[in-house]
């Protein structure tokens, strides 16, 4: 890959970790909120998530730690809301097969500015940052399941 390409990932990444999008608390009764923290590397999302009839009305984030989790989290917010909650799985699925998986046919996947990820799957220690923000998703849509 080249330096470009490296550069506009990295622009991406910084402008969603300055700017992150749906940054916040929801207070609300019917609220599912997750809590998610990765001691690896200091990482920590609270994930806020609102559904009515199958479909995710509101999702925010508070968090800290580094600019990959924080970004991915922003960039994960923007793709999940508004969308259904089985959509939101399938994103889910292909998030673990582009980041773990190194499934490369990301041109055919919805994942967005998660493209942007893409140079974090060399670091294995990084990929657990990127995966904090899709691990409390899951977590937030087991729970409306439930
Ligand atoms: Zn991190």
């Amino acid at each position: 890959m080249d330096n470009e390409l490296d550069d506009l990932y990295r622009e991406i990444i910084l402008d969603h970790n300055r700017n992150p999008r749906n940054y916040g608390s929801i207070q609300q009764d019917d609220v599912v909120s997750i809590e998610e923290y990765n001691p690896l590397c200091g990482d920590k999302i609270i994930l806020y998530l609102t559904s009515t009839a199958g479909i995710v009305e509101k999702i925010k984030f508070e968090g800290e730690g580094c600019s990959i989790s924080q970004a991915s989290a922003s960039i994960m917010t923007d793709l999940i809301m508004g969308n259904d909650i089985q959509k939101a799985s399938n994103l889910i699925e292909q998030f673990h097969n582009f980041m773990i998986d190194n499934d490369d046919s990301i041109s055919d996947n919805e994942l967005g500015d998660i493209d942007a990820l893409q140079g974090v799957r060399k670091f294995p220690a990084r990929v657990k940052c990127a995966g904090l923000a899709w691990s409390s998703l899951k977590k937030a849509i087991d729970n409306i399941n439930n």
